[in-house]
């Protein structure tokens, strides 16, 4: 039988990718630009690393453990190619903090003696359940703040400004109601106390709890207290807390970086049980959320998480560097673009319903795109070549502009023009002949002819 598929079936995108289409994807690029302007503001750079990295750099950066590497990786075996080339397990990667470490230590960023602060903008992959505001393929933006001890990269001034610069960014994005949820998972040493104690008080009650907590009990205890199954709750709540385990040092680092954020006006919750899902975190963790799925404007349903971060200080040992702790955060900038435009419709449903509502609001919707300056119609196909001319000279000098076809009729071109564009600028064979051109402002309904010298100012004219 043929694997080719019928005609009349097309393919689709795999499952848990999407296409980002026109209006959306204005709606990313201005994430992403306001996210890039932000961090310059706190003296970021931006770092790009391969999407596709050896497996055991995950496995030794992520952890074997965690749900990511053991189960949500794409890796294949890389054939060798030549004699000279190894086979290779590769994997897509499925975040992006092991890379930026990997790159540190590779490029000796740290013999600069300097703190690195970086940012990266792209996509990640992970091979989970795909449902709303969760993708196989998704986006993070992200900051990674390392560098020697001599640098202050272990301060807690740089989670405090961190995590400042998350608020500020939320907020120039317009996100309303996020919440910072904060925690510290101590040191190495302390996880491993902790660890211990974990076992020791889950030996008893883990026959009680699902399946998944069982594993997690024995493999990576510290996993069950991301547990959301509703029937362990109960078990999980009692268990001992990470905070009755930090050593004096984490304990006073924390103290810091949350008296940092109470100067700076920065609202936090302190949430034991946060401790995220990767390996190499140390002290400070956090997370920003959205209300979740009782408040429809989140937008995300029981995704309710925006980001998550932490400090690692371990990293880069793990991954054969030198001591570099560092701390950073990934956005899910799918979750975002969902949480936006969630807000932003019920922002506008509120300002319909209610005559007093903030004027303007209904119209601040996060997918319009910005109608062009002019849509110029050709009278009849010769007069195509023409109006191209006229449509080069004009976007070379920065303005926005469609170009229609000779063939439509005025109507059809009207409507196309009123679709797109403020102006219509007509070129027939008179306005051609006299070096002008005939212009229509949609807004005012005003018409008029004009040189061919004062068309730019005409259009450039808000109307
Ligand atoms: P993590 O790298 O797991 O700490 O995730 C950081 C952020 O990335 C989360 O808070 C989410 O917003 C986002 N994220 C993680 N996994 C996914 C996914 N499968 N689809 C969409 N966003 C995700």
């Amino acid at each position: 039988m043929s694997t080719q598929p019928k005609p009349s079936n097309p393919l689709k995108a795999v499952r848990g990718t999407r296409d980002l289409l026109p209006p959306e994807t204005a709606l990313w690029n201005r994430i992403e630009q306001t996210a890039r302007q932000v961090f310059s503001r706190y003296g970021f750079g931006e770092i790009r690393t391969p999407i596709f990295e050896a497996t055991e750099l995950f496995a030794r950066g992520v952890g074997e453990e965690t749900d990511i590497v053991s189960k949500e990786m794409y890796s294949w075996e890389d054939r060798a190619r030549a004699q000279s080339e190894k086979a290779q397990s590769l994997t897509l990667r499925p975040e992006n903090t092991a890379g930026v470490v990997r790159a540190y230590i590779e490029h000796k960023l740290g013999e600069t003696g300097d703190l690195q602060k970086l940012y990266y903008i792209g996509p990640q992959f992970r091979r989970e359940r795909p449902q709303r505001g969760r993708y196989r393929q998704f986006w993070q933006i992200g900051v990674e703040v390392l560098g020697p001890v001599s640098s202050g990269s272990e301060s807690p001034v740089r989670d405090a400004e961190v995590l400042e610069m998350l608020a500020t960014l939320l907020d120039e994005l317009g996100v309303k109601n996020w919440r910072l949820e904060l925690n510290s998972v101590g040191s190495t040493e302390d996880r491993k106390r902790y660890d211990a104690a974990l076992r020791a008080a889950l030996a008893p009650v883990k026959a009680q709890m699902c399946e998944d907590n069982q594993r997690r009990a024995e493999t990576n205890p510290l996993r069950v207290l991301d547990s959301k199954e509703p029937a362990d709750q109960e078990i999980i709540n009692a268990l001992p807390k990470i905070a009755d385990f930090l050593d004096d040092s984490s304990r006073e680092h924390f103290a810091a970086v949350r008296a940092a954020l109470d100067a700076c006006g920065v609202p936090y919750t302190v949430n034991p049980r946060l401790v995220r899902g990767l390996d190499y975190y140390t002290r400070t963790t956090f997370e920003f959320t959205v209300p979740s799925s009782s408040d429809p404007a989140s937008g995300l349903g029981t995704q309710n998480a925006l980001l998550g971060g932490g400090r690692y200080d371990g990293l880069s040992e793990m991954l054969g560097g030198p001591k570099a702790p560092g701390i950073g955060f990934a956005i899910g900038e799918d979750r975002l673009v969902l949480t936006l435009q969630a807000q932003a419709e019920a922002a506008a449903k509120a300002a319909d319903e209610s005559s007093a509502g903030a004027p303007g609001l209904a119209s601040q919707t996060w997918v319009q795109i910005p109608k062009l300056d002019a849509y110029i119609a050709p009278m009849g196909a010769e007069r195509n070549a023409a109006a191209l001319a006229l449509a080069r000279e004009l976007r070379r000098a920065g303005l926005s502009v469609e170009v229609g076809d000779g063939t439509f009729r005025l109507k059809k071109s009207f409507e196309a023009a009123d679709k797109v564009a403020r102006h219509i600028v007509i070129l027939g064979e008179d306005e051609l002949a006299t070096n002008t051109a005939t212009v229509k402002t949609f807004a005012t309904g005003e018409q008029v002819k004009v040189a061919r010298g004062q068309l730019g100012e005409l259009l450039r004219a808000k109307g």
